[in-house]
């Protein structure tokens, strides 16, 4: 499928005239499609919910932008938990789906009533020091050995450090009846950025098993399972994009399988969806700002891996447009980098593209999610703004660039420095 951007050079150039590049921006319109085409997947599950994994993209504007969807939060940490207290979720609408988890960030999560998804089972001792179980928990779940989908090894969970093995899972649910627990969920997150639509199904399956086992053994209430993220993005052009729609069908086969027959017709589906709720409708924008010619053919852009690190370090691939030359033959070979004092902040390697002139706006694709929020201060770099574009075009700064005092809040430039 060609790739092309949510956005014009001619709009770009309007932009840029109050907002500096490099800057990500977001599409309103296909973030709100795109959840809406998700919960119309799972319609047929009666308390589906969706749960944004908060560490993809953690604006409170475009968290709001969620909640007006009907979406709820994914959260791993306290400063997730206190920004999505700050938007105004609450209770059921907050998953805590954390691992080596502090105790004040449990803490927290027990004051915003968030649902807890326990790691480990040496947590609950933990976790009762601090705050007393609601009356609906989650465990997650580490079936161990390989994963494979059609006989191809999807990822390894044996090797994985999250989550509790089934005898620890009986344990955990059957010491939480003892003290009141009278709801419980499954989750389990076992592959990233999944481009087969057998995915979620595969998952829903092994946790649908279980749950049947733990109600049979237990005399449990199984209220939910939480299928957690992993559906993927197709970042190439010649990748597909996920058919939603038959991953629910899908996910609903399964369910009438294994959960109907044994009387379960109310549990719930929950994802924690972050790459598939918003990569695609998130950009970097940058500017070339250099060309080199030696033993290869390089332009410098504005942006750096401090902005987008997966390139760096997954060697990721991310689609680049060149704006205005969308249409033009791609006869020039470019690396396109960054200014970081690392070899690897490049963007692209050896990429077929139009000519670049130097004040060319590039198009960095689908840094939505992961993006933005993995971005880090390596060479004094500054994290760029965030700027949505709004339904009717028009644009709104949702989080401004940072600046050098930024940059040195934490140190007391005023004093000296000697002890
Ligand atoms: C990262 C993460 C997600 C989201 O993963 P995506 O690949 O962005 O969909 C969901 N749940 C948990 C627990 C995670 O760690």
């Amino acid at each position: 499928m060609e790739k092309k951007p949510f956005v014009t050079l001619a709009q770009v150039e309007e932009m840029v005239k109050e907002y500096p590049t490099p800057f990500h921006l977001y599409d309103e319109k296909g973030i709100r499609e795109n959840a809406r085409r998700l919960q119309e997947a799972f319609a047929w599950n009666k308390g589906f919910r969706e749960y944004f994994a908060v560490k993809a993209t953690p604006n409170p504007f475009l968290m709001q932008i969620l909640k007006e969807e009907g979406i709820g939060v994914d959260c791993s940490s306290y400063t997730e938990l206190y920004l999505s207290d700050k938007v105004g979720f609450h209770g059921d609408e907050i998953m805590f789906s954390s691992n080596v988890t502090p105790e004040e960030d449990f803490r927290l999560a027990a004051d915003l009533d968030a649902i807890i998804n326990f790691d480990d089972i040496t947590h609950l001792k933990f976790y009762e020091k601090l705050a007393p179980f609601r009356e609906t928990m989650c465990c997650r779940y580490n079936p161990g050995g390989d994963f494979s989908i059609h006989n191809q090894i999807m990822d390894t969970p044996q090797d994985a450090k999250y989550g509790m093995t089934k005898a620890q899972i009986i344990e955990a649910f059957s010491y939480m009846k003892e003290k009141g627990v009278k709801h419980f969920g499954l989750h389990a997150f076992l592959a990233s950025n999944t481009t087969t639509e057998a995915y979620y199904p595969k998952l829903a399956g092994i946790l649908f098993q279980l749950a049947v086992e733990l109600k049979q053994e237990l005399g449990i209430h199984m209220a939910f399972v939480n299928l957690s993220g992993g559906v993927g993005v197709p970042y190439r052009p010649e990748e597909e994009p996920c058919d939603i729609m038959a991953i629910g069908e899908g996910v609903r086969k399964a369910y009438e399988e294994i959960l109907i027959p044994e009387g379960m017709g109310d549990l719930a589906i929950y994802t924690e969806l972050g790459r598939f709720m918003l990569a695609p409708y998130g950009c970097l924008v940058t500017k070339a700002i250099h060309e080199k010619h030696i033993y290869k053919e390089y332009i410098g852009v504005d942006a750096c891996a401090a902005n987008l690190m997966r390139p760096a370090v997954y060697g990721a691939y991310h689609h680049i447009t060149v704006l205005g030359k969308e249409d033009a033959a791609a006869d020039h070979v470019y690396d396109i980098t960054g200014g970081l004092c690392e070899n690897c902040d490049k963007f692209a390697i050896d990429r077929p593209l139009p000519e670049i002139a130097i004040g060319d706006y590039l198009i960095i694709h689908d840094t939505g999610a992961h993006g933005f929020s993995m971005g880090y201060n390596y060479n004094g770099k500054l994290r760029s703004a965030e700027i949505l574009l709004k339904e009717d075009s028009s644009t709104r700064l949702i989080r401004r660039a940072e600046t050098k005092e930024d940059y040195f809040a934490t140190l007391d430039l005023e004093h000296g420095f000697t002890r």
